[in-house]
């Protein structure tokens, strides 16, 4: 054997052991982290019963659902639309491991854009997965995904994007879910995903929908209820109670021009009542420093600290950060609110859910203590 052909030997062994172990963390990522179904669960379907062409694609997603023994109404609640906001997408599992419904049906779609859970955000460094410590010691593993759906998903995004209601959007906000409501069922993928949840809202009849968010520290609309105008008594409600507790949060209502949001779409184009809730997350501002897993879990960061000295930011910040605890406890108490203030006023289709952890509890034994041990 001549010494260039040993040479080419190894060289294309060494592409080779590259290029697979490329693949094996590219496609690890298309795995999804365990969610443990409380004993509240009585199903678990999936979106693509709404719209059949999303079975067998990376789109399709669990819908949990929460049946109550006695009738009420149909709450549906939304993690995830934007994976970077993992606040979001844990007060929703949270609600999954642990609620039981006594009146009414909760339907929870933790990975609303489960393709954007796929993949990271280009040029933001942040991590790929995070992790939370349980009591037992385990851990508890989850994705930190993008805004965006993946481009496998869908590509390419077009230059512009004519939104159905009239508007015009910058052409990569068609795979921002939060852009694409209400959704066409023959549209790009994201728009179709958009689609079979409007199906779902229509055909299960309900009646209360929640998106939850999470925002950069020095966004305005930040720690707050944004409410569809037919949700405005509920949502001053909630503000009141949740005050009564202790916690802040503003109200904001949903502007009617600013097309394609859930709090807009499925206000005007369904039956439920709309609300998407934000709370404030540093690892996702522009202020921030190295995002890193740690700042992911506890939003302490010292760029934050200094924006909040200089009294630029639209949340509380201090040393102590703004941690993911803090983040899915302020959603969890948000949605209890919600449900408290929809049953004052809607006593003829009552959502009565037990075991939803109080806000306190969340902030002293950590949400570890409300997720379940993988077994
Ligand atoms: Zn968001």
């Amino acid at each position: 054997m001549n010494k260039r052909y040993v040479k080419f030997l190894i060289f294309a062994s060494a592409v080779t052991l590259v290029v697979l172990l490329s693949a094996f963390s590219f496609t690890s990522m298309w795995k999804d982290p365990p969610i443990v179904p409380g004993p509240g669960v009585t199903e678990i379907r999936m979106l693509s019963e709404w719209l059949p062409q999303l079975a067998g694609t990376k789109s399709d997603t669990e819908v949990y659902v929460i049946k109550g023994s006695g009738d009420g109404g149909r709450f549906l609640l939304l993690g995830g639309t934007h994976p970077n906001e993992p606040g979001a997408t844990l007060a929703a599992v949270v609600m999954i491991e642990n609620v039981s419904a006594l009146m009414g049906d909760l339907y929870v779609i933790p990975r609303a854009n489960r393709s954007a859970f796929t993949h990271n955000d280009a040029m933001e460094g942040a991590p790929q997965f995070f992790s939370i410590e349980l009591p037992d010691g385990s851990e508890r593993v989850f994705r930190f995904g993008s805004r965006r759906t993946n481009p496998i998903s869908q590509w390419p995004d077009p230059t512009i994007f004519n939104h159905p209601a009239g508007t015009t959007m910058g052409g990569s906000e068609i795979s921002n879910l939060n852009r694409a409501f209400p959704g066409r069922e023959d549209g790009l993928t994201t728009e179709r995903v958009a689609a079979a949840i409007m199906n779902l809202i229509r055909q299960e009849g309900i009646d209360l929908v929640v998106d939850l968010h999470e925002a950069s520290p020095e966004y305005p609309v930040n720690n707050a209820i944004v409410f569809h105008q037919d949700a405005a008594e509920v949502a001053i409600m909630t503000q009141m109670m949740l005050e009564m507790e202790g916690i802040d949060i503003r109200l904001e209502e949903s502007p009617i021009n600013l097309r394609g949001l859930t709090h807009r779409e499925i206000g005007d184009n369904s039956d439920a009542l709309a609300i998407l809730l934000e709370v404030s997350n540093p690892s996702q501002g522009r202020l921030r420093g190295a995002t890193t897993e740690e700042l992911v879990t506890t939003g302490i960061d010292k760029f934050y600290l200094q924006a909040s000295k200089d009294g630029k930011l639209f949340a509380p910040y201090d040393e102590t950060g703004y941690s993911l605890d803090l983040r899915a406890a302020r959603h969890v108490a948000t949605i209890s609110g919600l449900l408290d203030s929809w049953n004052m006023m809607y006593s003829d289709r009552m959502i009565v859910l037990s075991d939803i952890p109080a806000y306190q509890q969340i902030l002293d034994k950590g949400l570890g203590a409300f997720l379940s041990p993988i077994s």
